[in-house]
């Protein structure tokens, strides 16, 4: 910060008027005023409103107000220090104005917004992209590792009756042969669920467990259990969850996955399956596979409606307070089971 300038002595021309009045000229931080002898302050104004005639010669400088009153001084030296803090300042002033404060907040706003962005337009898309290009090896590497991890921590052999299996295997089938894949994309796998309970689950190749637990939860319904069965092909025909597992990497991840930069983290999951687990499906994907279920069970000549006795069990279960972690997986059953009644109506009304 320069040291302030001293007052500049000249004459100051009141606006119409023919008077002249010995007076100087004050610059202060934006503005300048015109003092009389006395101290009085005769007339201010702001640096953008004032006008200072160019340096020609020794010619006496003018110094033009806001209020059209001029002051005029020989001291040429004084009025370019003044010209030169003007200059410098004027600008300067607007110029941190910008930096610190509009524009700061623009790219605070650019910056959210671009967030935002790449989350409700960017992520969407590249996780489509990522789909797209995945090569089949991806979700048979995802499956099995899953499984071997699942097969090394939790799962044990079925101890299911081999007529238990096949009325099962047989209604599985029925239901895959109709699915969008066809039957040679699935297969099912029984095993004893061990600390995961009652479950059934879909790995992203096609290949679908169902425990023992769930199997005898069921009490015999078959056609409520192929109506869950159903719900699971859905999730591999849909894609959910390699859409789930891209969603997961973030949009970072995504380019980074596309661009071939496969991340050791990302390497890491894909082996281990580890990470495949972690990941649950969103509440439209669920409807989306229960609605798959209504079609497929309808197709195959089943009660289309039989995932909604599925959801009906786990309320009861939940009801007499026999917790089951299938539950925290399948969440919002009566909501669930209300749609379903609603979209198998739908589809009887529309044939
Ligand atoms: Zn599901």
């Amino acid at each position: 910060m320069p040291s302030d300038p001293q007052p500049i002595s000249g004459i100051w021309y009141p606006e119409q008027s023919n008077r002249s009045v010995t007076a100087s000229l004050l610059v202060r931080e934006t503005s300048m005023s015109i003092l009389a002898d006395d101290g009085a302050v005769l007339a201010s104004g702001s640096f953008s409103e004032t006008i200072v005639t160019d340096r020609v010669g020794n010619v006496p400088r003018r110094v033009t107000l806001a209020n059209g009153s001029v002051f005029e001084t020989s001291d040429n030296a004084a009025i370019d220090a003044v010209v030169a803090i003007i200059a410098g300042k004027r600008p300067g002033w607007i110029h941190r104005a910008e930096r610190f404060h509009p524009r700061l907040v623009v790219f605070a706003l650019m910056a959210l917004i671009f967030i935002v962005a790449i989350y409700r337009f960017a992520l969407p898309a590249l996780v489509e992209l990522a789909v797209a290009v995945t090569p089949p090896v991806v979700p048979e590497m995802m499956a099995q590792g899953t499984l071997q991890a699942l097969d090394a921590t939790a799962f044990d052999t079925t101890a299911l009756s081999a007529v238990e299996q096949s009325r099962l295997r047989e209604g599985f089938e029925r239901l895959t042969a109709r699915s969008g894949p066809g039957a040679g994309k699935f297969s099912l796998e029984f095993r004893q669920g061990g600390m995961i309970g009652p479950n059934a689950f879909a790995l992203p190749n096609g290949t679908i467990i169902i425990t023992d637990e769930l199997v005898k939860l069921a009490d015999g319904d078959s056609e409520l259990l192929l109506g869950v069965l159903a719900h699971e092909i859905g999730h591999v025909e849909l894609e959910h969850s390699l859409r789930q597992f891209y969603r997961s990497m973030g949009a970072a991840g995504l380019i980074m996955l596309i661009g071939g930069d496969i991340g050791s983290g990302a390497e890491d999951i894909l082996v281990q399956g580890g990470g495949l687990l972690a990941l649950s499906y969103s509440r439209s994907q669920e409807a989306d596979a229960d609605r798959h279920s209504v079609q497929l069970m309808a197709k195959a000549g089943y009660d289309p409606e039989a995932i909604g006795r599925f959801f009906m069990l786990l309320e009861t279960r939940l009801r007499d307070g026999s917790g089951t972690n299938i539950l925290a997986t399948h969440p919002g059953t009566p909501e669930r089971r209300k749609a379903v009644h609603e979209y198998a109506r739908e589809l009887r009304s529309a044939h």
